[in-house]
């Protein structure tokens, strides 16, 4: 399989070189030339499988020559071995034909996991084949820094540098990039905000010396394996519920479009999803756009889902690409639209986000009806994201033969203090994570200063690499 640019100008690039490169040379994301399809008795077969079974079916055709299946179906195994549910992504019924697929039982109980824990696999075993060791830095509002962190901790040719706003991120979530003891492992406290952190990290990739001395690499939501990492729990939730030979809508919290991407990906594959739902909080772009056709950006407010506070959908652009008939002119045209004027009109592509998705945002008061509601029901108790994709699901209409699914993308107990806003109740942490909140952590806070933060990801690479060796 061979990737291409969604900006048409840079050269066309393997599954591996797309692993550890991220960003394609001319700003646009990476695209597989050609969407491979799976027959209606593949799609069958998958119905009781192990999770890493299908993973490895599901993700075969998009690595293509570069790991054989035998190697990806052994790293999906011990990529998912850990996770806390034998099921990987159980289902839950809510409602009479509705569900909850839970993507939260991995090791930061948010569903990043279920991509990050593979995604290290997949680079220590590219850069094993080329005898490379690489650096991963990234900044973090929450979730993203403690997932990279735990999923490559065990990793022989990675470093990781996960800078984080000091004082604004929850304790659960500061506590899971502090405390793993690992030496490749670190966490840095800046004092600013999460844009200073990304700032400094584009600045980081901007020094081209910087960058190529310690091989730096990025592992944010644009890079493509995460995405197709994210395929399989699709296949795996509809195969359990009667796919191909029944249709499922599937309701998807949505903040970089990654997720519902890996949705869509899955229905351009065969899978018979009748409807996808982009469900927002208060931020809600992507509903504007649906509704208007023009994608517009706005200040971000804050709201009890925070993984979903976003100004601008990244991976949208992916979606674009394709709605415009793999048109790079017309990506070019609109990104530079977007960053100069902060806007873009859908123009021919509205048509078809109209009907290929259902957009809704869901308020801060409309969330917490709903976890409450919820909860007197069925006794189900969900987090303040898994509740927008409810509150989007119940717009798309009444509940019908098709199943109804919301991915739930992370564990009540990640966000307590909303939770008891919402509840009146704090939800435990899972008892495999019980020392969390006690563990000794480990992290320097470090000034809002270029220099200093170089220096810093300097000396942690160079001490790692000569405890490695
Ligand atoms: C990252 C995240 C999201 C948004 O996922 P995207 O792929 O960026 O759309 C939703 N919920 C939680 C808990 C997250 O961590």
């Amino acid at each position: 399989m061979t990737y291409i640019s969604t900006r048409g100008e840079a050269l066309p690039l393997t599954f591996e070189d797309v692993l550890l490169m991220g960003l394609a040379r001319d700003g646009g994301l990476y695209v597989p030339a050609v969407w491979p399809t799976l027959s209606r008795e593949t799609i069958q077969s998958f119905a009781g499988k192990p999770f890493a079974e299908v993973a490895a079916s599901v993700m075969a055709p998009f690595v293509g020559e570069s790991i054989d299946k035998a190697t990806l179906l052994a790293m999906a195994e011990d990529a998912y071995g850990h996770f806390g549910h034998p099921a990987v992504t159980p289902l839950v019924q809510i409602d009479r034909n509705r569900w909850v697929l839970e993507l939260f039982h991995g090791p930061t109980l948010a569903f990043k996991d279920v991509a990050m824990q593979l995604l290290a696999r997949l680079m220590d075993h590219a850069l094993q084949r080329r005898g490379r060791r690489a650096t991963i830095v990234g900044a973090t509002s929450g979730d993203t820094g403690g997932a990279a962190i735990e999923a490559f901790r065990s990793s022989k040719r990675v470093d990781v540098v996960i800078l984080f706003p000091d004082g604004r991120v929850s304790d659960v979530q500061r506590r899971m990039m502090t405390t793993p003891t690992e030496a490749n492992v670190h966490a840095v406290a800046i004092k600013g905000t999460f844009d200073d952190c990304q700032a400094l990290v584009k600045a980081m990739f901007n020094d081209h010396a910087f960058r190529d001395r310690l091989s730096l690499s990025g592992v944010n939501s644009i890079n493509w394996a995460r995405i197709v990492a994210q395929v399989t729990y699709y296949f795996v939730a509809a195969a359990a519920l009667g796919a191909p030979h029944r249709g499922m809508t599937f309701s998807v919290p949505t903040g970089n479009f990654g997720d519902i991407l890996a949705g869509w990906v899955a229905k351009k594959m065969g899978l018979p999803i009748e409807r996808l739902v982009i469900a927002s909080n208060e931020n809600d772009i992507l509903p504007r756009a649906h509704a208007s056709g023009v994608y517009e950006m706005r200040g971000v407010v804050e709201t009890s889902s925070p993984s979903m506070d976003i100004q601008i959908s990244s991976n949208f652009e992916r979606y674009l690409f394709e709605a415009s008939g793999r048109d790079p002119a017309f990506i070019r045209g609109a990104m530079g639209a977007l960053s100069q004027g902060g806007r873009f009109e859908l123009a021919a592509t509205a048509a078809k986000f109209g009907s290929e998705f259902h957009a809704a945002s869901a308020s801060e008061v409309q969330v917490a009806d709903a976890i409450r509601r919820t909860k007197a029901a069925s006794g189900y108790l969900m987090d303040p994201h898994t509740a927008c994709g409810l509150v989007a699901l119940e717009s798309a209409g009444p509940q019908t033969q098709t199943p109804g699914i919301v991915l739930s993308t992370a564990h009540p107990a990640k966000f307590p203090d909303a939770m008891e806003r919402i509840t009146g109740e704090r939800p435990g942490l899972p008892p495999r994570l019980s020392t969390l909140l006690t563990d000794r952590e480990r992290f320097p806070v470090l000034d809002n200063d270029l220099d200093a933060v170089k220096r810093f990801v300097e000396s942690a690479v160079r001490s790692a690499s000569a405890g490695a060796s």
